[in-house]
């Protein structure tokens, strides 16, 4: 008989190494670590969306093109007639198309560290060479460090978070653009925190064929629904769209985007909730003066404490869950990042985090 394999014979040595994105049970915790909104629906919507997925024909596949829901999400975004759109099963899944259209042998993606880590696994997953150029201690981009990346590596394709995530400040827009320019490859500016951010590319599009623009409502608050979408020129997009799976974005997903679109003036006052709620909290961490607090124009703050990973440990066995980056990248030694919650949620976790800074001395 022959050998049967085991995975180590058979899985790529790269993916052996890997150790499986882990998502940290919650259960009845604070959960203020993956950029949620922490806000419901309001009744008569939720009552809405119910009746919608009571008729939804979830014995049929999906539209493949979701027409109606491109059209509307073109409306509500402002998103140029000229500009196709292509959606995904989230973003994440539209990072995955893109590399996986990219992935020639020794292809590059090119990105900033510290940066959303999806970037560098994705560019794994795809059998890319991952390129990640360090930020300067203020996180603003290397302007310098980033052109000479550009020029040795000739990368097939750079992401940039615009705001960045997990360090949430906006790269300055002068950079971008001159990256773009210099660049022989594809730009994604991934806005995914675009509701809490003054700032786009969005105007840059049609000036510019190697830009694209991916946007998600996952932050803005559907994350549970799974829907990002890029957009830029044709000419890419059609080569995605042959990698897309083409039942990718759910009945479900379709159906009940469109009502919250037709409600957006719901999720963006939320989302004007979560940048007071986020202003209160910035004050109130910049108080405590053993903190540094990084400036955020996202749903997010970065700080940095001493002992962090102490703390964080602390705080979760008081039932609040942040994200320890502490060891995730050296420019992040001894740094937390906390999701903006509701006001009594924040105002948990700042009197928490006061009372452990307070035990300690
Ligand atoms: C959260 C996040 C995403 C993932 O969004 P999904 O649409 O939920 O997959 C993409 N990019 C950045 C920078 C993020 O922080």
């Amino acid at each position: 008989m022959m050998h049967s394999y085991q995975p180590t014979d058979i899985i790529r040595p790269e993916i052996l190494e890997l150790k499986a994105y882990h998502v940290p049970p919650a259960t009845g915790m604070i959960k203020l670590d993956a950029m949620e909104n922490p806000y419901t629906l309001p009744e008569a919507l939720q009552s809405e969306v119910a009746q919608i997925a009571a008729l939804a024909p979830i014995n049929r596949y999906p539209d493949p093109n979701a027409t109606e829901l491109k059209s509307a999400l073109r409306q509500t975004l402002g998103i140029p007639e000229s500009m196709p759109i292509m959606l995904g099963n989230g973003s994440d899944e539209i990072i995955q198309i893109i590399a996986m259209a990219t992935a020639k042998p020794g292809a590059v993606l090119l990105s900033v560290e510290p940066a959303f880590v999806m970037f560098r696994m994705i560019a794994t997953f795809a059998n890319m060479r991952y390129v990640g150029v360090p930020l300067k201690r203020d996180f603003s981009l290397d302007a310098d460090a980033m052109l000479k990346a550009i020029e040795q590596h000739k990368p097939a394709v750079i992401f940039l978070a615009y705001p960045n995530n997990p360090t949430g400040n906006l790269f300055d827009k002068d950079v971008l653009m001159q990256i773009i320019r210099a660049t022989p490859g594809i730009v994604i500016i991934d806005e995914a925190y675009h509701a809490f951010a003054d700032a786009s590319v969005i105007d840059e599009l049609e000036q510019h064929p190697n830009l694209l623009l991916m946007r998600t409502l996952s932050k803005l608050g559907l994350a549970g629904l799974r829907l990002g979408l890029i957009t830029g020129h044709s000419a890419w997009l059609n080569e995605f769209e042959k990698i897309r799976l083409p039942y990718n974005v759910s009945v479900l997903t379709q159906h009940i985007t469109q009502i919250a679109l037709r409600h957006i003036d719901v999720l963006l006052r939320q989302a004007e909730q979560i940048k007071v709620e986020r202003a209160r909290m910035y004050a109130q961490l910049t108080a405590m003066n053993t903190l540094e607090v990084f400036p955020s124009d996202a749903n997010f703050i970065l700080f940095r404490v001493n002992h962090a990973t102490r703390i964080f440990q602390m705080l979760k066995e008081k039932g609040i869950l942040i994200k320890n980056l502490d060891s995730a990248h050296a420019l992040l030694d001894n740094c937390l990042r906390v999701t903006v919650g509701t006001f009594e949620e924040n105002a948990q976790f700042i009197a928490t985090l006061q009372n452990l800074l307070n035990e300690k001395h």
